[in-house]
C-alpha cells in the first residue's frame, strides 16, 4: 500500500516530513511490514496556500491484506494528533493506493497510470482543485482521510502518484536525494546548534555530490531553516553515500531522528517549456521562455532589477516583463548587463504578469552599436542631418547615410545563468546539476559558484 500525506504543518511549527519520518519509524518497529524509503515532493511553487516549500510525503509498505487497516488507524492517528489542527491554513490529507490498484498498474493496467501521472504533473506544473483529486479517488476506488476543508488530499494523492511512477517506470522522472534531521522536541522554537566550520568542511568534502548547503558567493549555510519547525538541516544530493558523508561531518545539538527521502528537488520538473507553453501565458505558472530582451533593466525601488522580453514561441502574448528581485542578490549584476536586443532563455514563474526570474540563458550577445559615422576628413563625430537623412560634418561639410556599425565589449559571457542557492527554490535545479548534459550540448553554464 502507499500512503500520501500532505498539509498538517504551519508556519508556527510542524513539518509534514517530520510526521512522514515519525510514522516510518513507528510502522518499521511495529513490524507491520517492509517501509520503502519515503518520499519528499515538491508541488507548484506558486501555489497561494502553501506554507512553505509546498511539499507533500509517501511511502509504501508492503503487508498482509488484513493488516491494512491497522496501519490506516495508526496514519490517521498520527496525522489527527501532530498536525498543527488549530492554524487556520492547516488541511491536512491522507491517500492510501492499496494493492489492488498497484498490481492492476504494474500488470500493465494503463489507464490508472496515466491518470495518476497526469494528477502528479498537473500538481507541479499546475493549480488543481480539491474536486480534481475526489474524481480520482472516486474512479480508481481509493481510501482516503482528511481533516477540516481537506486541502491536503490535493498534495497526498499528487505525492503518492509520483511513488507509484517511481516503481512502475524507475527512469520516468529525474530524482535527488535529502537527508533530513530533526530536533529534539524539547528544543523546538529555540535557535538551532550547529557548528558553522564543520558545515563548510561537508560542503567541501561533497560538494558538487551534495549541493545547496552551503551559498559561498553569499557566505552563508542554507541547509537549515530558521522557523521553529522540528527540521534541524537537511543535505541535498545526488549520492546517498554522499549526502550520509556530509551528514558524518556536522557537528550540531543532539537529533532526535534523521531520515532519507527520495525527491524532486533540484529537478525543474515545475517549468513548462516554450513548445508546450498554451496560447495565454497564466500566473500561478512558470516557464522556460525564448525571446529578446526589449528594453534595457533598469534597478526599481527595494533594489529588483527589471527589463522586458519580445517572446518567440507560439505564446500569444508578445512581450512578456521580467523581475530579478532583491533577495537574488549577485544574479541581478548579470541581469544589470542585458541589452536590448540579446536573444535569452528565461526561466520562473509568472505572478502578476511578471516573471520572476530563477535562471537565464544568454543565448547569443547583441555585440553591434550603432554610433554616428565618424568625418573621413576631419575624424570628428559627425551630427544627424534632421530625420532620415543621414549625417553631416558642420566643419567640413561631408555627409554619411547610416550610422557606424561597432562591436561592443559586454563585459559577460554567453551561457546560463541562476540565483544563488540562498534564493533558490525546493524545485529548481542547480546549475550544477546541469553540468553533463549542457557540455554535450555544447552550453556553457556559470553556476552560483
Ligand atoms: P511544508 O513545505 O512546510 O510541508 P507546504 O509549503 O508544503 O508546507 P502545505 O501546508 O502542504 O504547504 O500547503 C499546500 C496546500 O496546497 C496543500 O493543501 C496541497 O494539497 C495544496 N496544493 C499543492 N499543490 C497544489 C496544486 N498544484 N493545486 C492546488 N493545490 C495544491
Amino acid at each position: 500500500m502507499i500512503i500520501g500525506i500532505d498539509d498538517t504543518d504551519s508556519r508556527k511549527g510542524m513539518c509534514t516530513t517530520y510526521l512522514c519520518a515519525v510514522l516510518v519509524d513507528e510502522l518499521k518497529k511495529q513490524r507491520y511490514g517492509e517501509v520503502s524509503t519515503p518520499r519528499l515532493v515538491r508541488l507548484n511553487p506558486c501555489i497561494p496556500f502553501k506554507t512553505r516549500g509546498n511539499g507533500a510525503v509517501s511511502f509504501e509498505i508492503r503487508l498482509n491484506k488484513e493488516k491494512e487497516e491497522e496501519v490506516k488507524e495508526v496514519v490517521k492517528a498520527r496525522v489527527s494528533g501532530l498536525s498543527e489542527l488549530s492554524e487556520e491554513g492547516t488541511n491536512p490529507g491522507v491517500v492510501f493506493i492499496d494493492d489492488t490498484v498497484l498490481n492492476a498498474i504494474g500488470g500493465g493496467e494503463k489507464d490508472s497510470e496515466s491518470v495518476l501521472k497526469n494528477f502528479y504533473e498537473n500538481a507541479v506544473r499546475e493549480v488543481l482543485t480539491l474536486e480534481d483529486a475526489y474524481e480520482i479517488i472516486s474512479n480508481l476506488h481509493l481510501d482516503y482521510f482528511g481533516l477540516k476543508n481537506k486541502r491536503g488530499i490535493i498534495g497526498a494523492l499528487a505525492a503518492a502518484s509520483f511513488l507509484v511512477l517511481q516503481k512502475t517506470k524507475p527512469d520516468c522522472y529525474d530524482f535527488t536525494y535529502e537527508l533530513v534531521a530533526y530536533r529534539r522536541k524539547e528544543r523546538w522554537g529555540t535557535s538551532r546548534f550547529i557548528e558553522e566550520a564543520s558545515v563548510w568542511k561537508s560542503d567541501a568534502a561533497t560538494y558538487p555530490l551534495t549541493w545547496d548547503t552551503v551559498d559561498v558567493a553569499n557566505r552563508k549555510t542554507v541547509f537549515a531553516p530558521h522557523s521553529p519547525c522540528p527540521v534541524l538541516f537537511g543535505i541535498r544530493g545526488d549520492s546517498v553515500d554522499a549526502i550520509y558523508k556530509a551528514y558524518e561531518l556536522i557537528r550540531a545539538e543532539p537529533e532526535e531522528r534523521k531520515m532519507p527521502f527520495v525527491t524532486n528537488q533540484g529537478t525543474d520538473f515545475h517549468l513548462i517549456m516554450c513548445e508546450d507553453a498554451k496560447e495565454k501565458l497564466e500566473d500561478y505558472h512558470s516557464y522556460v521562455l525564448d525571446g529578446v530582451v526589449g528594453s534595457n533593466p533598469r534597478t526599481v525601488e527595494g533594489g529588483h532589477v527589471v527589463f522586458s522580453t519580445l517572446l518567440s514561441g507560439k505564446s500569444e502574448e508578445r512581450s512578456i516583463e521580467c523581475i530579478a528581485y532583491e533577495p537574488t542578490k549577485g544574479f541581478r549584476d548579470v541581469i544589470r548587463k542585458l541589452r536590448v536586443g540579446d536573444e535569452i532563455t528565461v526561466f520562473g514563474s509568472l505572478k502578476k504578469k511578471t516573471l520572476n526570474l530563477e535562471k537565464i540563458e544568454l543565448r547569443k550577445l547583441n555585440l553591434v552599436e550603432e554610433r554616428n559615422p565618424k568625418c573621413d576628413k576631419c575624424g570628428r563625430t559627425m551630427e544627424s542631418a534632421g530625420r532620415l537623412q543621414g549625417y553631416r560634418c558642420k566643419r567640413c561639410g561631408t555627409y554619411r547615410a547610416d550610422k557606424d556599425r561597432v562591436s561592443i565589449d559586454r563585459g559577460i559571457e554567453e551561457g546560463l545563468y541562476e540565483v544563488p542557492p540562498v534564493a533558490r527554490r525546493h524545485i529548481s535545479k542547480p546549475l550544477v546539476r546541469m553540468r553533463m548534459e549542457m557540455e554535450g550540448a555544447n552550453r556553457k553554464i556559470h553556476p552560483s559558484r
